[in-house]
């Protein structure tokens, strides 16, 4: 990676952090976080389907990596399964209670 990319990314990162609190003020007060910024487990963990970001319903289900997930539709299902690390899903093995990470 170049150095530049790199400045890039980092710079990036950075405005998200900065933005954060500004787009915060602006939004309604929430106590949850919108499902639609909701990675697929975090959606999973609330009861919204990790495609569409809806309510999740029981009958659709797929498990990945040890963990179930739930969804809203038989086609977010699909896609889901065909799939599921393109919706960031990352099962139960990174979900699972996090260990102190190594320095
Ligand atoms: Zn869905």
């Amino acid at each position: 990676m170049s150095n530049l990319l790199r400045n890039l990314l980092v710079a990036g990162a950075f405005a998200t952090v900065m933005m954060a609190p500004v787009r915060a003020a602006d939004a309604p007060p929430a106590p949850t976080k919108d499902p639609k910024d909701m990675t697929a487990d975090e959606a999973e963990d609330s009861g919204h389907c990790p495609v569409c970001k809806k309510e999740s319903k029981p009958v659709y289900h797929f498990e990945y990596k040890d963990k179930e997930y739930h969804f809203a539709t038989r086609e977010c299902r699909k896609a889901f399964a065909d799939n599921p690390e393109k919706f960031g899903a990352k099962g139960a093995v990174a979900t699972a209670k996090k260990e102190p990470a190594k320095k």
